[in-house]
């Protein structure tokens, strides 16, 4: 019998379910080891609807055992609102469950937050309380979202009550087809209901990305930290050979251009613009933006804010870089709003960053007055080179045999040593390696650690999220 499970190099911090969910998004990479490229989008779908209805029931029901493990870094509330819910076998959608950026005392829970998860989002989820029947402030509610022209599916929840069962009816006032009786709590319509929003995801669009085999460069942040303005710099900068080029259906969406002789797609250049003009977006609703758009990437340029130094906003979407296995460069923007001390004290707040990934390529610059800002894709050339690298086998296992053997794995408590059979990188993007052993390593070892550090040195692989299977022979 062959045992294995992955861990993503710094997230292991020996929690089990963590790692389940990490070797879970593992197995598409080894199954497709030549794959340079990323799959399509996954679809947002946010969960709206008035307090109390049972939106926050419904998001868990249908996230179910695989969560968004961002949660657990730093600067994000314990309260999940966005986490990943399978459809069937092979599609999946991001949720959102937008209860948790109202604050309880408004009435429709349409705050301007979930104004702009709805606009994020690809189609909605509106829940009612089918106990209560159909109320003005559902109708309300429908108002408010109508003009979106969103796909929207009716839950009509809390379908285990025999009022429910008879209001049903009502909701369908509301002129839409796909209305659902569901009960979130017992988990009852729930594949009705994952069947309903099956029917109405659109077809992915034709990326840039696709068309041209240029890489996918993702430029994330926190809000204001001048993403736009760098956006704009880089682009005006630099012959823009498709600009932009144009979605199916809603606004052009990325941006190709060619830096050097070499083309790059730089991700979501419309949203980017688009919300710079949305004011005091809550971070936890920039992480979900940024997941969206490091997931069709290779690269993140992640763009941080000299002035206010590393925030635990950074870090949450540094976690996410780092958690979802690309490469990150690190830019550092405002960098004239600083003096020479200041510089000194900001030096001070990266150490968490760089430990968090690993030593990523950094640049200093000003989107304001254009300092630096050409070195980027110097910086994003070298990390997509690391990222994309191979080694041969023979390379590889005299590595580990070096490592192991000036620094041996400890014994389990059967007393038993650890033995490695073979080692060879299966796939590239990041590069991953199998080693075939005895038996697997504890989740929580260090020495998991000590090998992925030392993979990094040797092969000099900073910033790059190394990852290690390991297989039990
Ligand atoms: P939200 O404010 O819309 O996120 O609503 P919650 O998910 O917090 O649920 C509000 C209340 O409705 C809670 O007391 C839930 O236990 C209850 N509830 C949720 N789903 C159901 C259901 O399917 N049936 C019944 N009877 N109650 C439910
Ligand atoms: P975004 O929300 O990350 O896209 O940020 P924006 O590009 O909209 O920038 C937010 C604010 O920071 C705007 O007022 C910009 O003019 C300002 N800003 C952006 N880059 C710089 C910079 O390099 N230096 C200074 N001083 N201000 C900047």
């Amino acid at each position: 019998m062959t045992e294995e499970h992955t861990v993503v190099d710094g997230v292991d911090g020996g929690d089990a379910a963590l790692a389940e969910t990490v070797g879970a998004g593992e197995e598409s990479s080894e199954a497709s080891p030549a794959s340079l490229y990323p799959p399509a989008p996954r679809p947002t779908v946010a969960i709206v609807g008035r307090p109390n209805v049972g939106k926050s029931t419904l998001f868990n029901r249908l996230v179910g055992r695989r969560q968004a493990i961002v949660h657990d870094l730093p600067g994000v509330t314990r309260d999940r609102i966005f986490g990943t819910a399978e459809l069937d076998d092979d599609r999946s959608v991001e949720l959102i469950d937008t209860g948790g950026l109202v604050p309880g005392d408004d009435p429709l829970g349409l705050g301007d937050q979930v104004g702009l998860a709805v606009e994020e989002s690809d189609l909605l989820v509106l829940v009612v309380d089918g106990r209560e029947g159909l109320t003005a402030a559902d109708e309300r509610v429908w108002t408010e979202l109508r003009p979106t022209g969103k796909h929207t599916v009716v839950a009509v929840n809390k379908g285990d009550t025999k009022d429910a069962q008879e209001r049903y009816g009502e909701f369908f006032s509301f002129g839409l087809d796909q209305v659902v009786l569901v009960s979130a709590e017992h988990g009852i319509g729930v594949e009705d209901l994952r069947q309903s929003i099956l029917g109405l995801l659109p077809v992915p669009e034709e990326e840039a990305q696709r068309a041209s085999g240029a890489p996918a460069i993702a430029i994330v942040g926190r809000p204001n930290v001048g993403k736009s303005s760098l956006l704009n710099r880089l682009v005006g900068q630099q012959r823009t050979l498709v600009s932009p080029v144009a979605g199916t259906t809603r606004d052009p969406i990325d941006t190709l251009v060619e830096v050097d002789g070499e083309s790059y797609v730089l991700i979501d250049t419309a949203g980017i613009r688009r919300r710079a003009k949305v004011t005091g977006a809550a971070e936890g609703l920039a992480v979900m933006m940024a997941r969206r758009q490091i997931e069709r990437a290779e690269i993140a340029v992640l763009v941080v804010d000299a002035s206010a130094g590393v925030t635990s906003g950074d870090l949450a979407i540094a976690g996410s870089i780092w958690e979802m296995g690309r490469a990150a460069v690190v830019v550092v923007n405002k960098w004239d709003l600083l003096d020479e001390e200041a510089r000194e004290k900001l030096e001070l707040s990266f150490e968490r960053l760089d430990t968090l990934l690993s030593g990523p390529p950094r640049v200093n610059v000003s989107a304001l007055t254009g300092r630096a800002v050409e070195k980027i894709f110097g910086r994003v050339a070298v990390a997509l080179e690391r990222f994309r690298r191979s080694y041969g086998t023979s390379d590889v296992n005299r590595f580990f045999e070096v490592a192991v053997q000036r620094n041996p794995p400890p014994v389990d408590r059967h007393g038993k040593p650890w033995k490695l059979y073979y080692s060879t990188q299966v796939s590239t993007g990041p590069p991953t390696f199998m080693i075939f052993a005895n038996r697997k390593l504890p989740l929580s070892d260090s020495y998991r650690r000590y090998l992925q550090n030392r993979l990094r040195e040797t092969f000099d692989l900073a910033g790059v999220p190394v990852r290690l299977v390991i297989r039990q022979r």
